[in-house]
């Protein structure tokens, strides 16, 4: 087989969670280009429905599925829904994540919980509802979407539960790979940079730091959510099948310096 035909993800069928908007809903149109059936997960449903009648038109089956991935009983009937709609559960993107920015001492115990909750918790139980799956069929590709934040401490932004939620991605993404090597089911992760999505750019604390941020960034600009497209599609099909427990750091060398 091919490089490019590897590449493919025909007859696949993927879900990615914060599907909606941004790094997600950009990478649910590249597995749907890749060839693979998407389902859009969110907590909001309403965008969920948009994104997924857009990515219709994409020529795979799309679709939306409601699902806040804090909720164990939602994150299993999510992956019922899928697997009864398209039959199977082949990739899975473990993307949904939110960031807030207190200081550590002013931070409250529902602050710190919310941004672990969603971060990492969310990530354990879609990966853990994905995987029992995959194992059952015989194999899967599962992509967690951790940050550069789970490699550096960003500055000038306080934002100390983000950044040990993305650590605590980081090192659950390599003990899963580690479990599940033997069932073919292999576990990556993402670690972006800045990215200009909704996530940063409807932020009132973010918004006044990103021309700091260029100003220190070698490539002196921020990314687009569609320069993460290709490492997510190369880590769900059989183009990395020697590649597990790995993370991809796609910062414009911000990390470097
Ligand atoms: P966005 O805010 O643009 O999109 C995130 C989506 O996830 C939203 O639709 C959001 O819904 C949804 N979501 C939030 N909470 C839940 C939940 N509990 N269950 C299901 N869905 C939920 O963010 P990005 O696309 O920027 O972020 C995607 C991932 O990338 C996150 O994990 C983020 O931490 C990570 N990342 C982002 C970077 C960036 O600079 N943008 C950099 C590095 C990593 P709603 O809007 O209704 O809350």
């Amino acid at each position: 087989m091919g490089i490019l035909e590897k590449m493919r993800l025909d007859g696949k069928t993927a879900f990615v969670t914060g599907g909606a908007r941004g790094i997600g809903k950009s990478v649910a149109a590249a597995l749907c280009e890749a060839g693979s059936n998407v389902a859009v997960v969110d907590v909001d449903y309403q965008e969920a429905e948009k994104t997924a009648s857009e990515l219709q038109t994409l020529g795979t089956g799309v679709i939306a599925v409601s699902c806040d991935v804090t909720d164990q009983d939602q994150v299993n009937q999510m992956v019922r829904t899928i697997v009864e709609h398209f039959g199977s559960l082949d990739v899975a993107f473990c993307n949904a994540g939110i960031c807030t920015n207190y200081p550590a001492e002013e931070m409250t115990f529902e602050q710190w919980k919310k941004v672990i909750d969603v971060n990492l918790t969310g990530v354990f139980l879609t990966a853990q509802a994905a995987g029992k799956q995959m194992i059952q069929q015989g194999g899967g590709s599962i992509i967690a979407t951790a940050s550069m934040s789970a490699h550096i401490v960003n500055v000038p932004q306080p934002q100390c539960a983000y950044n040990a939620s993305k650590a605590g991605v980081r090192q659950l993404v390599k003990s899963l790979a580690v479990e599940w090597a033997q069932k073919n089911v292999r576990v990556n992760s993402i670690s972006p940079g800045y990215i200009g999505t909704d996530l940063v750019l409807s932020s009132p604390t973010l918004i006044p730091l990103i021309e700091q941020w260029k100003k220190v960034s070698p490539m002196g600009r921020i990314g687009r959510p569609d320069e993460l497209q290709a490492v997510v599609v190369y880590l769900a099909g059989e183009a990395s099948s020697f590649t597990t427990g790995s993370d991809f750091v796609v910062d414009g060398a911000f990390t470097s310096i």
